[in-house]
Parts: C-alpha cells; sequence; structure tokens
C-alpha cells in the first residue's frame, strides 16, 4: 500500500508546517502528482482524505488539491525537450513507463536525435506544492 504511506508523509508534513507557522487553519494544501508515479491517484486521494481524519484533527477542514504534473524529457545529446505525450508509443509500453519510469530508458528514444540518453525533467514524484492557510 504505498499510495497510504505516501499519503502519510503528505499529511506529515502539512501538519509540521501548520505548527511550525503557528496557523489557526490550514485551508488548502496542492500535492503535485508525478505522471511518472507508480501509484494509483484514486486511491491516493482517498488516503488523503481519510487520513485527515482519522488521524490529523488539527488539520480537518483542510482540502487537499492534487495537481497532475506531466512527465518531460530532456536529450543529454543535443538539449531537446519533449514530453511522454507527444512521442508515439504503443498502449502496452505507456502502461509500462508509468508503472516502472526506470522503463522510460528502454522504449523512449529522443524525437531529434533518437538518442535514448535523456534525464526526467519533471513528472516523478509526489510532493507538496504550496500550502494556505490562516494565522
Ligand atoms: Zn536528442
Amino acid at each position: 500500500m504505498h499510495e497510504w504511506a505516501l499519503a502519510e508523509s503528505v499529511i506529515k508534513t502539512a501538519a509540521e508546517h501548520f505548527k511550525k507557522e503557528k496557523l489557526k487553519k490550514l485551508s488548502e494544501a496542492g500535492v503535485v502528482f508525478g505522471e511518472l508515479q507508480a501509484i494509483d491517484k484514486e486511491i491516493f486521494s482517498f488516503a488523503l482524505e481519510e487520513l485527515v481524519k482519522a488521524e490529523s484533527k488539527i488539520l480537518t477542514g483542510c482540502k487537499f488539491k492534487v495537481i497532475d504534473e506531466p512527465a518531460a524529457f530532456k536529450c543529454r545529446v543535443c538539449g531537446k525537450e519533449f514530453t511522454l505525450k507527444s512521442l508515439k508509443k504503443t498502449a502496452a509500453e505507456a502502461e509500462y513507463i508509468h508503472f516502472i519510469p526506470e522503463m522510460a530508458h528502454t522504449f523512449l528514444k529522443c524525437p531529434k536525435c533518437s538518442s535514448p540518453d535523456f534525464e526526467i525533467t519533471a513528472g516523478r514524484g509526489v510532493y507538496i506544492k504550496y500550502l494556505t492557510g490562516e494565522k
């Protein structure tokens, strides 16, 4: 249950911020959700809601807004930047890349120079982008 562990760390981080900033109320947390993330977004959002109720009373009423971040890549050879969506690939390949980001290098090539040597510049991981609250 990777989703629940991730949701728990998001809640913990938000709660720490809440205490550190001595807020009266935390109203919204923007959580970035990378496209190349081997977790289920529905379960993750559900876990956030449940954990707020169960574990963190101080965050009650806080809205967790899940923001999708599309995957992006940059070629190390020619510098071309490209996205996952812009590339032609089969549905099976897309599925693989989604669940095992490391597989991206097996299936993807730079659309300009065909090099498989590129870095993933966006779309990995889950992190808090912003927190809004009342002092
Ligand atoms: Zn290239």
